[in-house]
């Protein structure tokens, strides 16, 4: 019973559709792409599409296509083209073939032609503001525009000196000739293509139309022979125009079909590229990948697992309503993965030196690297008479319930013995120097703590083999609520601390390598990690877990 239930819980409605349109024979392949624009990184919003799209791919034994929708030349570049690939790789998503939209763009200006020459489009000489005024309104139809019934031979020309850049820039535009007063305003003859003068990444000074997103996106959809076009809640309104343009093209199969699905938002940031460009033009981050963004580079450096995105997107699903989530379910999975798959290690943000008066030889600790984990190991650990504790795991006037070392108590060392205060020193300022210890020998980690009673357990380092390291701890990018986001920036989203010390297995680590510093929380190896002597560490998240199931 239970795995029926299951069952019937992971159909969401888009694979409903699917399964429909397999049952009753529509198709028997399924195709679909993921369409990006390459005018900005991607984002959590994006993996939640790739899930979708790539997912359907793996749960039918389909296909799914990397369509570069670089439709506007303008806004686009090769940083965005390879910035992609290399997120949706990361990801762990492989697409089938990678295509550009702008490879059809031949074919396009084919199919504007044939329209034109079954009287369903012609060339407007509107402004772009003359053609807002005279659209209407949900109450009022528009205007028709006094060019509307040119003849097929006057369009046929105009497009062409149109292409030949006869026009300035907005002096014409093709429309798709439908009906001004359609109660859908996509339907009122929307404007198909456009003249604009840009340098085209791929397709150079060769075009100077291009056609509009509306007209351009079923076309690629339907010449690579996709079934279902999967996409976001606001493009509902533009479906009839989708299927207009398509079987005007001669596509009448039925497919191309347009599935509309809710973008996801997140609390606490920000999910438009365009946004995000501004933030990084403007240097309020340190570029797209910068670990505070909700970029997938931004959360690659951060440390996120890709494993842990796609878990995150599967728990989301798939609805037909918009609506926020909480970053801390994202960070909750990523929690959930670190947990089972990140080592422990011993490292002090912030150091005070502590001397173990009575300690005479080192000692060698086999500790234990994850105690969740199937195989079970352990890493050497060094101990010697000086070594480093946190400086807020002692305190000279403690708060109530401080359960750590205080003047004349006692306190357990991670893996080690019981310590028991000796003195400490301050220096002009009043600030802890050094605390002097003993170690109370019969008290060694696994043996019987010798009837004491001691409260706290605290990690720590050797002085004698640490690495020094500096750790980088982030925090939301917005402070919590509505508004313009230039004024919702969180002050101080990035904090250094650049005196922490850590094991001395952190010297032998790569790049990326995640852990669980004990008691502090995870943090990822940055990318140039051990060059030029310089360790470092992004903050992934903290332990607690703020979300409530
Ligand atoms: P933005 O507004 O951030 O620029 P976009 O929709 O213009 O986003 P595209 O590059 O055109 O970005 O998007 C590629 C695909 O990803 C599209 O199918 C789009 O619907 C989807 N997508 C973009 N943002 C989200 C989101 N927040 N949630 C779900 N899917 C998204
Ligand atoms: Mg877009």
């Amino acid at each position: 019973m239970e795995e029926v239930k299951e069952e019937v819980k992971s159909v969401n409605f888009i694979e409903e559709i699917i399964n429909d349109d397999l049952a009753q024979g529509k198709t028997d392949t399924i195709i679909t792409r993921f369409p990006p624009e390459p005018n900005g990184y991607l984002h959590i919003g994006h993996a939640k599409s790739l899930c979708i799209n790539f997912g359907m791919k793996e749960k039918y034994h389909g296909k799914c296509n990397l369509r570069y929708d670089d439709t506007n030349p303008s806004k686009e570049d090769i940083e965005y083209v390879n910035s992609i690939k290399e997120d949706i790789k990361w990801l762990g998503f492989e697409w089938d073939q990678e295509l550009y939209a702008s490879d059809y763009f031949d074919q396009m200006y084919q199919y504007a032609v044939d329209l034109i020459k079954k009287g369903l489009a012609y060339v407007c000489d509107y402004s772009a503001e003359e053609i807002k005024n005279t659209r209407g309104d949900l109450q009022h139809p528009g205007q028709e525009s006094p060019w509307r019934n040119r003849s097929v031979e006057e369009n046929l020309k105009l497009f062409e000196e149109m292409k030949d850049g006869k026009y300035a820039d907005g002096e014409k535009v093709l429309r798709a000739k439908i009906d001004m007063a359609s109660p859908n305003m996509n339907m009122r003859d929307p404007v198909i293509y456009r003249i604009l003068r840009a340098t085209h990444e791929r397709t150079g000074d060769k075009w100077c139309i291009y056609p509009m997103y509306d007209f351009a996106h079923p076309i690629e959809d339907a010449i690579e022979g996709i079934t279902h076009s999967i996409c976001t809640l606001e493009f509902e309104d533009h479906r009839p125009l989708y299927d207009w343009v398509k079987i005007n093209c001669g596509y009448t199969t039925g497919y191309p079909r347009q599935i509309e699905f809710a973008r996801l938002g997140m609390k606490r940031t920000i999910m438009s590229k365009r946004y995000l460009k501004k933030l990084v033009e403007t240097g309020k981050v340190d570029g797209w990948s910068d670990p505070r963004m909700p970029t997938l580079s931004g959360m690659r450096e951060r440390g996120y697992p890709p494993k842990a995105i796609r878990n995150f997107c599967e728990a989301i699903g798939v609805s037909k309503a918009n609506s926020e989530v909480d970053v801390a379910m994202l960070e909750h999975f990523v929690r959930d993965n670190l947990n089972l798959e990140a080592n422990r290690v011993m490292v002090v943000k912030d150091p005070i030196k502590l001397t173990i008066a009575n300690m005479a030889e080192d000692e060698v600790y086999e500790i234990e690297d994850n105690p969740n984990a199937e195989v079970k190991t352990t890493h050497k650990v060094t101990i010697s008479k000086n070594i480093y504790i946190e400086r807020d795991d002692f305190a000279v006037v403690p708060p109530p319930k401080y359960k750590r070392l205080v003047p004349g108590g006692t306190v357990r060392l991670k893996g080690s013995y019981i310590l028991e205060y000796v003195s400490h020193s301050v220096d002009e300022n009043g600030n802890v120097t050094e605390v002097v210890c003993n170690y109370i020998p019969e008290t060694i980690q696994g043996q019987a703590n010798a009837g004491m009673k001691v409260k706290g357990v605290i990690q720590w380092v050797n002085a004698k083999d640490c690495v020094d390291l500096v750790l980088h701890d982030f925090d939301y990018l917005l402070l919590d609520g509505e508004g313009d986001f230039d004024t919702r920036l969180t002050p101080d989203s990035h904090k250094v601390f650049a005196n922490a010390k850590g094991e001395a297995c952190l010297k032998d680590i790569k790049p990326y390598d995640r852990f669980q510093f004990m008691r502090i929380g995870y943090y990822s190896a940055v990318k140039t990690y051990g060059q030029n002597g310089k360790y470092e560490f992004n903050q992934i998240t903290g332990l607690k877990d703020s979300y409530g199931k």
